[in-house]
């Protein structure tokens, strides 16, 4: 009795090393949203190392990028470089060049400097800055206040009162780096997304992924799905993170001219080749709004979008039906 039992028991502990191929997924809290991640391994244990090291990957990010984390670096920056030339990591130096170079193609639409405004923002709470303190802040959002020394890798703020905040970008960036680390693993078949920022590795294996567009004004409803395959695709709503108060809808997204919520278009997909910068775009499209926002990205060869305009018509790109 004792001898059976426990060969079915020497059975049940083998099973899990012997490696079965499958789909393994998990899910996290981080930067402010929730982090997935699914993948295809031959190695169930390897698989899910490789989920906790992107998941890992995440928080490290969050540390050092978080402007509420009172020792982040940005948080540093935001502090010192008013004052005094702030020596930065390479990491936190190439994002704010990569935001640099889509605050000039946006006409500053991209600006990280909306903190400056932002930062005034609650909207959890409901909080928002008074007339005043909007029409004061105002002028401290230039991206052309940020100074970047290459040579020393530096950055210093030229006006006193100019706040970063990397919000835009940050999470579309963290993406990249999951799907570097899945890629140094051969990992063939994956989907990292965070939040509204998603990109996919392969192919569902024989089929494609399918990513859904939220429908702005209907809770859990799509608006459309799209069969998609090794690509990045980012989403931006004024519906994620918002409070109304007379009648206005505040949310998370400000356009850096008028120091309030942009109000041009209710959500914009961007389709791209990584998300650090599909992520950036969704942010500037929605800024830009429909008619500047499409024909920027049709004036660029590697993006495509769909657009959910304030009227609730959806619009999409010259080139989306090819793009796969
Ligand atoms: P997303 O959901 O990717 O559109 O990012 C929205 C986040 O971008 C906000 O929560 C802010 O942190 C940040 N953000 C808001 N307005 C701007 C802007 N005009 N330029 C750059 N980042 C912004
Ligand atoms: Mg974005």
């Amino acid at each position: 009795m004792i001898k059976r039992a426990s060969g079915l028991l020497l059975l049940l502990l083998l099973l899990p090393a012997l490696g079965r191929a499958e789909w393994l997924s998990d899910q996290a809290s981080v930067m402010g949203t929730r982090i997935n991640v699914e993948l295809w391994h031959e190695d169930r244990a390897l698989g899910e190392l490789a989920i906790a090291t992107v998941i890992d990957e995440f928080k490290r990010l969050d540390e050092k990028l978080s402007p509420y984390k009172t020792d982040s670096e940005l948080t540093l920056v935001n502090r010192m470089a008013a004052e005094v030339a702030v020596d930065i990591s390479s990491e936190l130096f190439h994002l704010l060049q990569e935001s640099h170079n889509y605050a000039k193609l946006t006409q500053g639409a991209f600006d990280i400097t909306f903190a400056s405004i932002g930062h005034q923002y609650d909207y959890r709470t409901g909080k928002k800055p008074n007339q005043q303190s909007t029409r004061q802040a105002l002028p401290l959002i230039d991206y052309r206040h940020i100074r970047l020394d290459a040579k020393t890798q530096t950055v210093r703020f030229l006006r006193k009162g100019v706040q970063i905040d990397l919000g835009g970008i940050a999470k579309g960036y963290a993406v990249d780096r999951g799907i570097a680390l899945l890629r140094e693993r051969a990992i063939e078949h994956a989907l990292i997304s965070a939040g509204g920022d998603s990109r996919l590795i392969g192919d569902h294996r024989g089929r494609p992924w399918h990513i859904g567009i939220q429908a702005p004004r209907k809770k859990a409803a799509m608006a459309a799905v799209l069969p998609l395959a090794d690509t990045a695709i980012s989403t931006s709503g004024d519906y994620e993170r918002y409070f109304e108060a007379d009648g206005v809808r505040y949310h998370h997204i400000i356009s850096p001219k008028t120091g309030h919520s942009a109000k041009n278009v209710q959500s914009v997909t961007i389709l791209g080749p990584n998300a650090t910068r599909t992520d950036a775009l969704s942010t500037s499209i929605f800024v830009l709004g429909a008619e500047a926002g499409m024909a920027l990205i049709d004036s660029l060869d590697d993006v495509e979008a769909v657009i959910i305009d304030r009227d609730g018509q959806m619009l999409t790109s010259a080139g989306l039906d090819s793009f796969h």
